[in-house]
């Protein structure tokens, strides 16, 4: 058996209404996703996180490297796309590229084995996992926080035991929402904070400090991620524990992060930082640093489903009995394509979320969603 067709798909969605975050305005989802068809007819899906269209032209130039070869060889396919690419993108979307055909190859062998991919990753350390509610971007630019009140009740009226918003608006804007979101979800609910890099170190160490009272579970990606060695000055001068890493790409980048002691959480996304090979690797450097996982997902259901068996299969560092859960980040804005393009879809039981149990993801693409949103196929 071997790899006989590469397709990629760019699904795109005008958005009912357009919400911003500190950096731009999104209105609109445009994904690029790719099936991997062998010459038995099995197939595999996967996701890239990145501009769509520079995605698609990255597969394309992957897929004289992958066509022809066995599926079952992911691990040396991997390799030989990266030396490949080496030479010009040791970072950046050709990675991203890499990574939406490595996923697909992860669901095709399980689906050839008939195996869950969170098996073939090496075995289920836990079957649910709490996924953490991601929202609270801006919808006004003259009132951004107007519907914050409404929205965070409605996650924990869902059963959301954790919730992330963005900052990055000004400090005392910023500090305003905070408290007022501590006040809305009450003292039992985690609140996290994410400025997309929107400060400068002396900014971040202000706002960290005047938010500090508010139990703040960690600051997400607070200044450039660029700036090792600053994420590590301002770890040292708050008790808020610092995230970031969904701008980073491979184990190298990562161990910037790690060797850097820049972060207590790092959050690769995996539809970009190398795909699920990769991750698995960035995982067993980050155990070595005593540096927890928490994988950053944005895209479509694919991308959620390759992060929960990921998820899945992470080692607890410390180990105990009475192991705190594992979340998973789970976007609540609006996306349809993380809502409808795959099915059986995603379930919330008392507040977690089960890992798939059958072949590969789990999961298939509904062939009417794709057609409908493709507004290029390759
Ligand atoms: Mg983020």
């Amino acid at each position: 058996m071997i790899i006989e067709k590469i397709e990629t798909y760019i699904l795109k969605d005008t958005l009912s209404k357009s919400f911003f975050f500190s950096q731009w305005e999104y209105t609109e989802r445009c994904i690029c996703v790719v099936k991997v068809t062998t010459s038995d007819g099995y197939y595999g899906w996967g996701e890239g996180y990145g501009p769509a269209s520079v995605l698609e032209a990255g597969i394309n130039f992957l897929k004289p490297i992958v066509l022809n070869k066995n599926p079952l060889e992911n691990e040396v396919i991997w390799s030989e796309m990266y030396r490949k690419t080496l030479d010009f993108a040791r970072r950046g979307i050709l990675v991203a590229s890499m990574s939406a055909i490595d996923i697909a190859l992860w669901d095709l062998k399980g689906k050839i084995l008939k195996l869950p991919v969170s098996l073939l990753l090496g075995g289920v350390q836990r079957n649910k996992i709490r996924p953490y509610a991601t929202g609270l971007y801006f919808s006004d630019r003259n009132n951004p926080s107007k519907d914050f009140d409404e929205e965070a009740a409605n996650y924990v009226s869902q059963g959301f035991k954790a919730i992330k918003m963005k900052v990055g608006l000004g400090i005392d804007l910023d500090f305003k929402h905070v408290k007022r979101m501590r006040e809305v979800i009450g003292d039992d609910i985690q609140l996290m904070v994410d400025s997309n890099h929107a400060y400068s170190l002396g900014e971040a160490i202000a706002l960290a400090k005047k938010i500090e009272p508010f139990n703040i579970s960690w600051f997400e990606e607070p200044i450039s991620p660029e700036f090792y060695e600053q994420y590590n000055e301002l770890r040292n001068k708050t008790i808020i524990p610092i995230a970031g890493g969904e701008c980073e790409y491979l184990r190298f980048g990562f161990h910037q992060l790690l060797k850097n002691k820049s972060v207590d959480i790092i959050q690769p996304d995996i539809c970009a930082s190398g795909g699920l090979t990769e991750a698995k690797r960035i995982a067993a450097l980050a155990s070595t640093y005593g540096v927890d996982v928490i994988p950053h997902t944005w895209g479509t259901s694919i991308g959620i489903h390759v992060a929960l068996h990921f998820i899945s299969n992470l080692e607890a560092i410390p180990g105990r009995m009475m192991a705190p859960d594992f979340l998973i980040e789970y976007d609540q804005t609006e996306n349809v394509l993380r809502e409808k393009l795959t099915y059986p879809s995603l379930v919330i039981k008392d507040g977690m979320i089960e890992v798939p149990t059958g072949p590969g993801l789990g999961i298939d693409v509904n062939e009417d969603i794709l057609k409908k949103y493709s507004i290029s196929r390759s």
